[in-house]
């Protein structure tokens, strides 16, 4: 081994990237460690949300992450190239016109679909295996209703609008959820009766998804005819050709589209190596996750064939696994190079979950021995969570961002488990009079309070006075404000907050013998500034969203300081309804935020932490 540790990972999907990811941070200072990533695309794919671009419920681009933005500022080459053939002996991943050298591999080639030997069914079948599978299966059933709709033979327009999807599996279930629930849309879009669509899930088991506990299948059963399905068991696909499929005792449907979500072996790649395997393609290890044949190879996700100690069943090829193996791999990797201690392989699982369509899902999830089964709204919300908590570790606040505004604020058809309560929107030209109104106030608000700010800063009239026994707050607030404009019946406080409230006014603003601090002074001047930049800012529309949270700020500061009257409430309320970007339409936002946010992506911090949004 040279001096210099090099790291290869081939695959940059779930394992790959994490594994990566984990190892760029432990060797942060470590000059001698080189860890590269090889992925045959630029972009990380999120195989888990396929279905959800193959049904247009969210945009393509949802479900892709560029690996620059994973490995912004991080210690990660990211190369992209298509790796052919593998040199265990001598330490060589080999494509079409690259080598690379490595001391330490990581395989994370992931999977793709098998076939069973069926006749026709590779040549024929759409898969749903990557970003381009899911996109071209998307434009296909596109095509298959633009023909129908024009199509006058009752025979042919019948097996364009006829769909099947092989595989009661998770991934065939999600598919067929969504295509149910697209079928809608589409119906309307090219005039097509929905009775004229047929959509068919078959598995040759005598259930859909077998590892889950019977009520859930029920349910979900339930839902898939709910959206016009037909759910057939015991009817594996014996034959494929271009235009039928014949399905085991039911006969021959003739059909364009057979989705093939059958089964799974390991890439093109894995199938290729020099290794000992077992399972379908997958690499054989030890409880370290090193390939039994070489020691330098570790492996990660779905390439893994292990059967933890005390199962029976190899690891199980989903994501959780993908995550708790990339973990062990990096600290494996580590203590190797530094001298550490290496761990065995000893997951937890904790379940899965499943979405029927956006608005429906069922999931099996626990601790790893007590096991709950979760239906609808909880099932969902339980899914998105999950996605969120990988969201973070892989790109932080931008993929969160974009994740929960295509999965919630951007939904068409209401597909979302909350419906299409956040996805509503208007445009934001309606707002610009709201806008314009709330700064006239705030300034107007700032400029007749300035002069008595200029003439005696230490005169204060903003703050209410020290409480005297018996008073209280409001009173207090009532006595000063008549000081200063006139008497106003204060918005009531509720006494947890006054008791607050009253606590850090004693502590910064009041003296010891009932006068006024100078930081309530400054606190004071600070405040009509405040009152006039907001009123400006709104006015012109820059930086709106600021001014809007400002103004809810400041208005929440003055009610619970027990010296709001009722009006104030529109401010906060006013404030709410601009925070949504009021400025970008006939306001300065329109022209300065987009040169502030192409600066802003630009700075090596912003970029590492993903603090910013596409
Ligand atoms: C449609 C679908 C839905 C799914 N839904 C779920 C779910 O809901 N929950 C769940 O837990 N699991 C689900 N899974 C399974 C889950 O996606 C996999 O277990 C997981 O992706 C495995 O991660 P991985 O890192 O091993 O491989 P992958 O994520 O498949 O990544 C492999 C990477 O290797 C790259 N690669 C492959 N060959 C080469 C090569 N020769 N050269 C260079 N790069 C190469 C690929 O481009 C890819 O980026 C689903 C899978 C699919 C297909």
């Amino acid at each position: 081994m040279s001096e210099k540790k090099r790291i290869a990972i081939l695959g940059g999907g779930y394992g790959g990237v994490l594994t990566a990811k984990k190892l760029a941070k432990k060797f942060k200072k470590d000059e001698n460690v080189e860890i590269t990533l090889i992925d045959q695309n630029p972009y990380h794919t999120l195989l888990t949300e396929l279905h959800e671009v193959a049904a247009d419920r969210v945009s393509e681009d949802s479900i892709r992450i560029d690996f620059k933005k994973i490995f912004a500022k991080r210690k990660v080459n990211v190369v992209m190239d298509e790796i052919t053939d593998l040199d265990f002996k001598n330490n060589v991943l080999k494509s079409k016109n690259n080598t690379y050298e490595y001391d330490y591999l990581v395989v994370g080639a992931g999977s793709k679909p098998t076939y069973f030997g069926i006749k026709g069914a590779e040549e024929h079948c759409h898969k749903l295996w990557s970003f381009e599978d899911a996109v071209s299966l998307k434009e296909h059933i596109l095509h298959m209703f633009r023909k129908a709709v024009k199509e006058t033979n009752k025979e042919e327009r019948k097996k364009l609008l006829t769909f099947i999807v092989v595989g009661g599996g998770f991934t065939g279930v999600e598919m067929m959820g969504e295509l149910g629930e697209w079928k809608e849309r589409l119906c309307k879009d090219f005039y097509i009766g929905e009775e004229e669509v047929t959509l068919i899930l078959a598995d040759d088991l005598p259930k859909i998804l077998p590892n889950f506990p019977d009520k859930l299948i029920a349910k979900t059963k339930k839902r898939l005819e709910k959206l016009g399905v037909k759910v057939l068991t015991n009817a594996g696909i014996t034959e494929v050709t271009k235009d039928c499929a014949t399905i085991r005792n039911n006969g021959v449907v003739d059909t364009y589209t057979v989705i093939w979500t059958a089964g799974v072996e390991g890439s093109d790649i894995i199938g290729n190596m020099e290794i000992e395997q077992k399972g379908r393609k997958r690499i054989a290890t030890d409880d370290k996750l090193q390939s039994l044949d070489y020691k330098n190879v570790s492996v990660v996700g779905d390439n893994i064939f292990f059967i933890p100690e005390g199962e029976e069943r190899p690891l199980p090829q989903m994501v959780e696994n993908a995550e708790a193996s990339a973990e062990l791999v990096a600290h494996n990797i580590h203590s190797d190079i530094t001298g550490g201690e290496k761990k065995s392989y000893k997951p937890t699982f904790h379940g899965a979950m499943v979405c029927v369509g956006g608005k429906y899902g069922v999931a099996h999830i626990g601790t790893g021995k007590k096991f709950f089964a979760l239906s609808g709204f909880f099932a969902l919300f339980v899914k998105h969570f999950i996605n969120v908590v990988y969201f973070i570790q892989v790109a932080g606040f931008n993929k969160c961002w974009s994740y929960i505004s295509h999965e919630f604020f951007h939904v068409k058809d209401n597909r979302s488990f909350v419906g299409g309560y956040f996805s509503k929107s208007s445009p934001n030209f309606w707002l610009v009079p709201l806008r314009m109104f709330l700064g006239y106030k705030w300034l107007a608000e700032g400029l007749a309070k300035l002069p008595s700010v200029l003439a005696d800063p230490s005169k204060i009239f903003l703050i209410p006075a020290p409480v005297v026994d018996g008073a209280t707050a409001a009173t207090a607030a009532a006595d000063t404000a008549k000081t200063a404009v006139e008497a106003v019946v204060a918005l009531p406080v509720p006494n947890f907050i006054y008791k607050i409230v009253k606590w850090s006014m004693d502590t910064f603003f009041y003296t010891s013998d009932g006068g006024y601090t100078t930081l309530a002074a400054v606190f004071q001047t600070c405040m009509v500034i405040a009152e006039i930049c907001v009123g400006l800012l709104l006015i012109v529309g820059l930086f709106s969203a600021l001014a809007s949270l400002m103004s809810i700020a400041m208005g929440t500061m003055i009610w619970t300081s027990g010296m709001a009257p009722t009006e104030m409430l529109w401010y906060l309320i006013a404030g709410i309804a601009l925070i949504g970007g009021s400025g970008s339409t006939f306001g300065m936002d329109y022209y300065v935020l987009p040169i502030l946010k192409k600066h802003w992506k630009r700075l090596g911090f912003v970029r590492k932490s993903y603090l910013y949004v596409d």
